[in-house]
């Protein structure tokens, strides 16, 4: 459980009614980390290594890896969680030095733990480098763009090959749910892994067919539309069958008017922008978990993005 991993003292959000909520950082590197604890982070909900592999003209080494993912490890300190996601390129992120044949559908095509598969000494050096790391901090490992479950049975088999190799301690496994096949199947795949972090701006692109970049379709792009609402719930649902926790690391983790109806569906961690940390932190202090379900009550029978969003007004703070 989501609250046995977490023993550290600092200050929590906490409901009125004194539930937590934990608020976390998405991050880029060791600067972001420092940056996010100051504000308050109560740990790192995702740690994109796209950035890193994406700053350099050839991949890191797994010690470089290491000494990175370690760096940012002993920034958090002991007690805050460090959630590391394997790299997620493709799609709309390229790598020079890591080039994919030229596709017709490039987000549906190879992208994520995909490209892991298709060269997995990429992915088994990066396992290996977050597995060494693991000993210096309170490190889990995070695979994107999982969709079947036969996905989860290979990182895994990876993890564990490659914990046996170099004699390490199991590691915290979990996934994105951003395919709606992995919240649709979430009841089933959640007995495989440890936690699930919604990762909605995918999950939005791929349960609505737009493309999340697309300058037309942005104002329909909506994370608060009732389909997306409705896959977060049955996530959560799943996950509960099992004893999982559930977070968001999308972007609707950040929005006001999101958070008291992930609250009021369960979602126990937030991930979210850095700056956003003390505001977020704030809102929660002033929320209520039954208030929370009620909205998110009426959010799931919503019909339109704009109708849940007058289920949820945009807080004074
Ligand atoms: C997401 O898809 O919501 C997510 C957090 O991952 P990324 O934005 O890095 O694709
Ligand atoms: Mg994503």
């Amino acid at each position: 459980k989501r609250e046995e991993d977490l023993t550290h003292t600092m200050e929590y959000a906490l409901t009125q009614d004194g539930k937590r909520i934990e608020v976390v950082a998405n991050i880029g590197s060791q600067k972001d980390a420092e940056e996010a604890v100051k504000l308050g982070a109560e740990g790192v909900g995702l740690l994109r290594t796209e950035f890193i592999f994406m700053e350099r003209v050839k991949a890191p080494t797994e010690d470089e890896q290491t000494a990175i993912y370690s760096g940012i490890a002993k920034v958090l300190g002991p007690e805050r969680p460090l959630i590391i996601r394997t790299l997620d390129v493709g799609g709309d992120k390229p790598i020079s030095y890591m080039p994919i044949p030229k596709e017709e559908n490039p987000y549906l095509g190879e992208r994520g733990v995909r490209i892991g598969f298709d060269r997995p000494e990429i992915l088994r050096t990066q396992i290996r480098a977050i597995l060494r790391a693991s000993e210096v901090g309170k490190v889990w490992v995070m695979f994107p763009m999982i969709g079947r479950l036969e996905e989860i049975h290979m990182v895994k088999n990876m993890i564990e090959e490659e914990r046996q190799n170099l004699g390490v301690a199991p590691i915290k496994t979990g996934i994105m749910v951003e395919i709606p096949a992995a919240a649709v199947m979430a009841d089933l795949y959640a007995k495989e892994v440890d936690f699930f972090s919604v990762g909605t701006n995918d999950l939005t692109q791929y349960t609505l067919a737009m493309d999340r970049g697309h300058p037309k379709l942005a104002p329909y792009v909506d994370g608060l539309h009732p389909a997306i609402l409705r896959l977060i719930a049955q996530t959560v649902k799943g996950a509960d069958k099992h004893g999982k926790w559930v977070g968001v690391c999308g972007g609707i983790g950040s929005d006001p008017q999101a958070i008291p109806i992930l609250i009021g569906m369960g979602v126990k961690e937030l991930s979210v922008s850095i700056n956003s940390i003390p505001t977020i932190k704030a809102q929660i202090r002033t929320l209520n978990t039954a208030d929370c379900q009620k909205m998110a009550e009426l959010a799931l029978s919503a019909e339109t993005g704009a109708e849940v969003r007058e289920v949820s007004p945009l807080p004074e703070i």
